[in-house]
């Protein structure tokens, strides 16, 4: 699917840190809820990024979009840094980067047309007449598998597939040259996942953007991701292609993901390696291997020193003292 090699978007070291409050609204300390996280999406790619609830992948996505300020860093978008602008340089970049959100209903306004909300980002950006304006939201409406007719009506009038594909044409109003999609069709029925997966697929080609796929549902980032990245508290454990990383995943916690989806013929499950002990808080008190109190494979210096993302293969990288 990728066909040309640029950079697009290039993370480096992203962290970001909140106070920790405790009695008398006194900080006691920190939690990272992004930890030294980087990585590389291409032009026309779409990189997955998995994890439990919790592991700070939407942060991720927020401090990318600039939609939350990271505490250290640094965010490079079409070769600009843009971890610290602001004002109209910040607006302008917005135009490129658009956001699918989880649930399309809490997402659009039931108040307005759709063809009002999908035409909001063309009437803040463009500068079009008002004809041009509607020819390009039905124009949307008819790529994304709506009729003409749903410009007129209401949100609560659509099923939640049918909201979700609303929410992708809003996305795409500008032609923007990154989505991150969050979850984006966690909230759907399983027989509806599939056809927006494949529609974000078929926009993707013809709009040459760039998907950031945040989900935590390993078969869902397996169906339309180039690259995958498995974040485990705060940071990234390991980042392969797809195919070697649901094929030849290294890292402890990426094992035991693969190994919990559901397979439907028995004879080719694979032996499950059941989680153990409690998730490490992600303050500074600890040392070492985030994963460590989980770990089957533990050695003395996991609980001393943080194991670092190392390439072990080709685009394969994963942070283990194991390898
Ligand atoms: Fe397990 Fe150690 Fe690897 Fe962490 S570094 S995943 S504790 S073996």
């Amino acid at each position: 699917m990728v066909e040309r090699d640029d950079l697009l978007l290039e993370v480096k070291n992203l962290s970001k840190v909140y106070p920790l409050v405790g009695a008398f609204r006194k900080q006691v300390g920190t939690i990272k809820a992004l930890n030294d996280f980087s990585i590389t999406v291409k032009q026309g790619e779409t990189l997955g990024l998995v994890g439990e609830t919790g592991c700070g992948k939407s942060t991720a996505g927020r401090v990318i979009l600039r939609l939350i300020d990271a505490t250290s860093g640094a965010v490079i978008f079409q070769k600009q840094d843009i971890t610290a602008v602001k004002g109209s340089q910040l607006r302008s970049i917005r135009k490129d980067m658009q956001m699918i959100f989880q649930d399309p209903n809490a997402s659009l306004n039931p108040r307005m047309m759709v063809g009002d909300i999908i035409s909001e980002p063309i009437r803040n950006y463009s500068g079009q007449s008002k004809i041009q304006t509607k020819d390009q939201t039905m124009e949307l409406l008819q790529r994304v598998g709506l009729s003409g007719e749903a410009y007129f009506q209401y949100p609560l009038e659509f099923s939640g597939g049918q909201r979700q594909r609303i929410g992708i044409a809003r996305a795409l109003a500008l032609k923007p040259k990154l989505i991150l999609a969050d979850e984006p069709v966690s909230a759907l029925d399983i027989s509806v996942q599939a056809q927006v997966l494949n529609l974000m697929q078929d926009l993707q080609q013809e709009y040459n953007m760039s998907y950031l796929f945040i989900a935590h549902d390993l078969s869902v980032v397996k169906h339309i991701s180039d690259r995958i990245g498995v974040m485990y508290l705060g940071g990234l454990v390991e980042v392969a292609d797809k195919i070697s990383l649901y094929q030849s995943p290294l890292h402890p916690y990426t094992r035991d993901l693969i190994a919990a989806i559901p397979v439907p013929d028995p004879r080719k499950r694979v032996e499950r390696m059941a989680f153990e002990g409690e998730i490490t808080r992600p303050n500074d008190s600890f040392t070492g291997c985030a994963f460590q109190s989980r770990c089957r494979f533990a050695k003395p210096e996991c609980s001393e020193i943080k194991p670092t993302l190392k390439q072990v293969g080709p685009g394969h990288q994963v942070a283990c003292h194991l390898y």
